[in-house]
């Protein structure tokens, strides 16, 4: 058996697929050329949100019976094509939910406590001690928009922190619910009554621009929104007029609906935004696990 993998993969990933005793191929993302040329013989590829696995690359391979994604979304892989051939697609949804999570509590902090900005101040040389007074997220709301993988988590550390915890999502789990100390309810309470509002919501129709200008006033002048599920959950043009305007006390954003974000574009003025560039997964611990968990969804299926 042989696996091209197309990407960059942790070690333990390719350990566990040559462990099981598959001949690994490595090569960092090849154009659809090239991975034409390495896939006539594979029986799995691996990827990650490159490189492309096109009708052409799986028409290239008669022996592939199974395409990994090491992470989340699947929009790099023609899922049509591989299914008319009976090629399984796997992938690693959960891998990164702790990672994600954290980081949408880091910016919570962060915003909450000025960081990033007492930071930029200290390289200028200036101690701004009197602009960073900031507030404690102990004893204050947390409203968690989409109640999934990320969502909890958040709720987790939300309530680990002393935070009470508002929940909305159209699909509500009770019982997890319970375990974060949550409530479920309507996504106009939740905005009116969180201290910070944060998005783990997928980007769907109905999620996109969900926050905009009319749910931005519902929010409280002193709440804080934390955006790491995608840009265009938030209304951009709303969201700077919120914080142009006061109507939120600031924001931290790990995702864009222009990514990368413009040099000098408008949210890079506020001294209340922190902006990160898509990092929610990026951790150690994150791709591992996504390797890993692809690797061994590959060796189950091969091993058929
Ligand atoms: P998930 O599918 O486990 O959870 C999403 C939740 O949103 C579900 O409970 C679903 O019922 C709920 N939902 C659906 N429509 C909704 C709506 N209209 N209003 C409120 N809730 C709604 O997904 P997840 O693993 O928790 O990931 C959430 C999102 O985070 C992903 O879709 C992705 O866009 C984003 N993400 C970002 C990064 C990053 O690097 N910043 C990394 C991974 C994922």
């Amino acid at each position: 058996m042989k696996v091209l993998v197309a990407a960059p993969l942790h070690e333990k990933a390719i350990e566990v697929l040559k462990n099981a005793g598959f001949e690994v191929v490595f090569e960092e993302y090849p154009d659809e050329e090239r991975l034409i040329e390495l896939v006539g013989d594979v029986d799995a590829i691996i990827v990650r949100s490159k490189p492309k696995v096109t009708r052409k690359v799986i028409e290239a391979a008669p022996k592939l019976k199974v395409i990994g994604r090491a992470g989340v979304g699947l929009d790099n892989i023609d899922i049509e094509a591989a299914k008319e051939r009976g090629i399984k697609v796997v992938n690693s949804p959960g891998a990164s939910s702790r990672s994600v999570a954290e980081l949408a509590v880091a910016l919570m902090f962060n915003v909450a406590r000025k960081v990033a900005f007492a930071d930029r101040k200290m390289r200028e040389g200036v101690w701004a001690k009197k602009q960073c007074m900031g507030v404690e997220l102990e004893g204050k709301t947390l409203g968690v928009v989409g109640f999934g993988r990320i969502g909890y988590e958040v709720a987790k550390i939300a309530h680990a922190l002393g935070m009470n915890v508002l929940l909305y999502d159209p699909y509500p789990k009770e019982e997890r619910a319970k375990e974060v100390g949550g409530k479920f309810v309507d996504l106009e309470t939740l905005l009116k009554e969180s201290d910070v509002v944060t998005l783990h919501v997928p980007l769907i129709d109905a999620t996109y621009h969900l926050i905009n200008e009319e749910r931005l006033k519902l929010m409280k002048p002193t709440a804080i929104l934390i955006n790491a599920a995608r840009g265009a959950v938030v209304d951009t043009n709303a969201l700077i007029k919120a914080l142009q305007e006061g109507w939120i006390a600031g924001a931290g954003l790990d995702v864009f609906e222009e990514e990368p974000l413009p040099k000098d574009h408008p949210l890079t003025k506020f001294d209340n935004v922190v902006l990160t560039p898509h990092i929610g997964a990026s951790t150690v611990e994150a791709q591992m696990r996504a390797g890993v968990q692809v690797a061994e969804q590959i060796v189950e299926i091969l091993k058929e």
